[in-house]
């Protein structure tokens, strides 16, 4: 393959160079569990530690409010299953949205069969909730909720402050899957009236497998694993030291280089859109436009006629690497439901790509991929029976 351009940075990042280098020491030397009594294990706890205060400052946290876990996934579940469990005698509605990520629509889903009841909000054309409508969603009996600072795939950045407010007036716990938002826009829990936030490494050039859960002192929720007494006896299991160390280093350099970052991405992302939508047909943007309220690396289009698991193949076989909303379960491709809540028919949720940029892309890369989605769209098109009924219009230039 002669080209390797990755525009699915909302999937997963790279480690950041830099970042992996300082992980390095705690794979060999320095491998001790930090539990232990030991300076081996005193080592490994005083970068535990270290980490800790790196990702606390940078959510404008105290270090005793984060814990290590393996992921967003984990902390989306623990948060909302720990709260939910710990908050029963007080009540048994949990307010969400209809466009959160998995760990948090199948955690919830998970205590609807507890007998748990959900309210999942319906959100605007442009992927927004608003705290009005959380607000009106609140029952005597709502202990949680939980809306995401910003989606993964149409990118849209919640009202999440005014949330918190809501929440706060209400004195009901507030959790957020911050895991898109923290790194690429401004994340401060006290300002944001955040109780719980969910985060992971691996979405701002730290390593897999290592995320956090930001729990404000004072709100009790249930432990998620039985075992040891690790994280103040809230989180059993050996702490993952070279993933702990690169998660703080990577939220640091991220914070740090935001707005650097921030800019080149938000160009190329915004040269994109624009040359997409001035050069191919039958094409809708997913999201909204108001770049002030989507992530700068976000960019969802459908294309009509055409499905967005051909343009996925299509562009893998060109090198280049993008994400389809789609769901490939049991042999048969589900449209996005993120999709299909922002509105999006079912024929253009099926057409859908996202593409989302990093900091490493170029515009080189950008142009590219560009030049080869017109060919892949013409090309894809031409099969199209759906297509061909519109034989002798010019559908695509
Ligand atoms: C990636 C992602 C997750 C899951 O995080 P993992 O660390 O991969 O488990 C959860 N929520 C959102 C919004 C995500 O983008």
């Amino acid at each position: 393959m002669e080209r390797r351009i990755y525009l699915d940075n909302s999937a997963t990042t790279h480690t950041d160079a830099e970042v992996l280098q300082k992980m390095l020491p705690y794979f060999s030397e320095v491998y001790g569990n930090g539990s232990s009594q030991h300076f081996f294990g005193r080592e490994a706890l005083v970068a535990i530690d270290e980490a800790r205060e790196r990702v606390a400052k940078a959510i404008g946290a105290k270090p005793t409010e984060i814990y290590f876990t393996s992921g967003g996934t984990e902390s989306d579940n623990w948060a909302i299953k720990g709260a939910a469990h710990a908050l029963r005698a007080k009540g048994d509605h949990i307010i969400t949205t209809a466009i959160e990520h998995p760990a948090v629509i199948q955690t919830c889903k998970k205590l609807e069969k507890e007998g748990f009841k959900v309210t999942y909000l319906p959100v605007t054309e442009e992927g927004f909730v608003t705290a009005k409508q959380v607000e009106e969603a609140i029952t005597d009996k709502t202990i949680l909720i939980s809306v995401m600072s910003a989606n993964n795939e149409v990118g849209t950045i919640e009202p999440i402050r005014e949330i918190g407010e809501v929440a706060k007036a209400h004195k009901i716990l507030f959790h957020t899957d911050a895991v898109q938002a923290v790194g690429n826009v401004p994340v401060d829990v006290v300002k944001d009236n955040i109780d719980m936030l969910s985060m992971s490494a691996h979405k701002f050039y730290g390593p897999k497998g290592v995320g956090v859960l930001y729990k404000r002192n004072g709100v009790r929720i249930e432990r998620f694993m039985d075992g040891g007494e690790q994280e103040r006896n809230m989180r059993a299991s050996t702490l993952n030291t070279p993933g702990i160390v690169g998660m703080g280093y990577a939220i640091e350099k991220a914070v740090r280089d935001m707005e650097k970052n921030n800019a080149h991405i938000a160009s190329l992302r915004d040269y994109f859109v624009k040359e997409v939508l001035a050069n191919i047909s039958d094409v809708r943007y997913n999201g909204t436009t108001d770049t002030s309220r989507r992530l700068a690396s976000n960019a969802n289009f459908s294309f009509e006629y055409i499905e967005g698991e051909s343009i996925l193949m299509s562009l893998d076989l060109a090198g280049i690497a993008v994400s389809s909303g789609s769901a490939c379960s049991s042999g048969s491709l589900e449209p996005s439901y993120v999709l299909l809540s922002l509105g999006v028919p079912i024929e253009l949720a099926h057409g859908s790509i996202r593409f989302s940029f990093g900091k490493d892309n170029t515009m080189e890369e950008t142009e590219y991929t560009l030049k080869k989605l017109y060919e892949v769209v013409a090309r894809l098109r031409e099969m199209s029976p759906l297509f061909k009924k519109f034989e002798g219009e010019q559908k695509y230039v």
